[in-house]
């Protein structure tokens, strides 16, 4: 039996941290749309600049990235997806996805952390979208697009919520504790 996780949290959350975690301590193959779109952004001018300017790339796109991350190995085991989905759009392909294999997203993690302390972890970590500006704007994605999406999986009751402040091993213990 598949099971879907899907890891929601803005940008500085811990997501690609708690995620390789996940990976090698529960076997979780991980499907990070952040990834495959910088990996677009080095071929594709637009792309690069939708990147810089802290705006998402086209639903189609990744949309079938997941699906054959999905699919290629033949749905078993377990997934996760990190920054995805991350519009409502994106929320109601997956599960339409999903439903005609006869399976659903499992659970829905939440990293919950408040913008200032996701702007100074981000302010650290130095990567070519992690300016202010940039920083600024994915955060405005993240509350006003992203948002709708959290709120979906509340309304399906999927949605648990774990806070990001502490440590990452101590993220990693309540992580495995709601997924266990
Ligand atoms: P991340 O590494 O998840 O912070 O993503 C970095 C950037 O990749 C985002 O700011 C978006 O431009 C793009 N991106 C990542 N995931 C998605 C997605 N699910 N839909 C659209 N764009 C995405």
């Amino acid at each position: 039996m598949s099971q879907i996780v899907v890891l929601l949290g803005k940008p500085g959350a811990g997501k690609d941290t708690q995620a390789d975690f996940l990976s090698t301590q529960m076997n979780y193959k991980i499907i990070k749309t952040g990834d495959f779109a910088r990996s677009l952004a080095k071929k594709n001018k637009n792309i690069t600049q939708t990147l810089q300017r802290g705006q998402l790339v086209d639903n189609g796109l990744i949309n079938r990235y997941v699906a054959d991350e999905i699919l290629k190995d033949g749905w078993h085991g377990r997934y996760l997806t990190d920054g995805f989905p991350r519009d409502l759009e994106q929320a109601k392909w997956f599960d339409d996805f999903l439903s005609k294999h006869k399976i659903a997203v499992t659970k829905v993690i939440l990293l919950d952390l408040p913008d200032e302390m996701a702007k100074d972890r981000l302010l650290k970590r130095g990567r070519t979208d992690d300016t202010g500006e940039t920083i600024d704007r994915r955060l405005g994605v993240y509350r006003d697009i992203t948002g709708r999406v959290i709120d979906y999986y509340r309304q399906q009751d999927k949605l648990i919520s774990v806070d990001a402040a502490p440590s990452p091993s101590q993220i990693s213990t309540a992580l495995r504790e709601a997924l266990a």
